[in-house]
């Protein structure tokens, strides 16, 4: 009867469903966004505290099970069933978000509902336990990663309760935690570019274990991708880029000891490396275009440029001199140094985005 490739875990147990519900602090005027209403375990609970549920269902067998709950009752009125996938539906206003999320959608749902020009207030989201300790975690913590620099970069998240998989049905494999996120508004959030600030931690977490150093002199892609956008910056700037040729780039093969292995994007997968937590796409697309420009060799040797040894320079300067975050790990680092590395980077001319 549940489709559990969409995450149908119908929740069983009320307590946990009168829990979340209360963990969201409604007022009476409150318009709630539900998320994937099932057949209504949540929504109906909502619909005594809230004025108004919107609730976004994929499964139109389950829009048609909710609907029929509240069928002939007065709150029929104020439930508004919106059938489509929540992804992709333009969201009306609303003030909360309550959701017993599918997992397939965990991330995309978090920046989708922090992006929206007037957030939720308060966002009450069952996730997958370790999605959800990752959104948590803090420099240190064994799942500390880029989504949680990114997550925290938004908004301010509390892990406010464990929940058992048998009080689902069907069980998931996982447990399942609620956390609460509730968005940082005007200076709480730091002033800088959200696609620079992404693009740079891409870098920083391809190895989270790595020295800084390693992660950004030690990497033929990644000098590769900062030099070419520093030609971009340049060439918007006129600034005259010095191409003499200084000899043949040397190999690189810079390792301190992080483990090896390729990470997978965080979607809501359970199985990741903690070690190398992000897919380095970019890093295909660059190794491929810089094979391109060799002639299709990937081993063939690119020619040094005086420009290229202006950007490592530039780099080794930003991290040993401006911001001594050389020997530093990504994976210990807070959001102060990343703002630090940025705002050094930015000075030099190299952008992210
Ligand atoms: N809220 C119910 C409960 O707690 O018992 C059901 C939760 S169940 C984990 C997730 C629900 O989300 C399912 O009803 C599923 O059909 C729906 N769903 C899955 N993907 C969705 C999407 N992309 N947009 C909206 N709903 C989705």
């Amino acid at each position: 009867k549940f489709n559990t490739n969409v995450g149908q875990h119908i929740l069983k147990n009320p307590g946990v469903a009168e829990a979340i519900v209360a963990k969201a602090n409604l007022k009476p005027g409150d318009v709630v966004l539900e998320v994937g209403p099932g057949t209504g375990n949540l929504t109906v609970r909502i619909l005594e505290k809230a004025k108004k549920v919107i609730a976004v269902e994929l499964d139109p067998r389950m829009a048609a099970e909710v609907t029929k709950r509240v069928q002939g009752k007065p709150e029929a009125k104020r439930l508004e069933v919106m059938l489509g996938d929540v992804i992709k539906t333009e969201l009306p206003h609303f003030d909360v978000c309550i959701s017993n999320t599918p997992y397939q959608i965990s991330s995309p749902l978090v920046f989708k509902l922090l992006a929206l020009p007037n957030p939720p207030r308060t966002s009450v989201l069952m996730f997958q336990r370790e999605f959800a300790l990752r959104l948590t975690a803090r420099p240190g913590d064994a799942l500390y990663c880029r989504l949680s620099v990114n997550a925290q970069f938004w908004a301010t998240i509390t892990h406010i309760m464990k929940v058992g998989k048998n009080n689902f049905r069907p069980p998931p494999q996982v447990e399942s935690s609620v956390v609460r996120i509730e968005p940082k508004i005007g200076t709480d959030r730091p002033g800088v570019s959200w696609d620079e600030w992404d693009g740079m931690l891409r870098i920083c977490f391809v190895r989270k274990n790595r020295t800084m150093r390693a992660s950004w002199l030690g990497t033929k892609e990644v000098l590769a991708m900062v030099e070419r956008n520093y030609r971009v910056y340049c060439a918007l700037n006129s600034i005259p880029i010095d191409e003499t040729e200084i000899g043949e780039e040397e190999d690189m093969d810079v390792d301190d000891g992080a483990a090896p292995g390729g990470g997978d994007e965080w979607g809501g997968i359970m199985d990741v490396d903690d070690e190398a937590d992000e897919t380095p796409s970019f890093f295909k697309e660059e190794a491929e275009r810089v094979a391109r420009e060799n002639g299709g060799k990937t081993k063939s040797k690119k020619k040094k440029t005086r420009v290229a040894e202006l950007v490592k320079e530039k780099i080794r300067k930003v991290l040993e001199d401006v911001t001594e975050l050389a020997e530093r790990r990504a994976g210990k680092c807070d959001e102060n140094d990343f703002l630090r590395l940025l705002s050094a980077f930015n000075e030099e001319g190299i952008h992210f985005a």
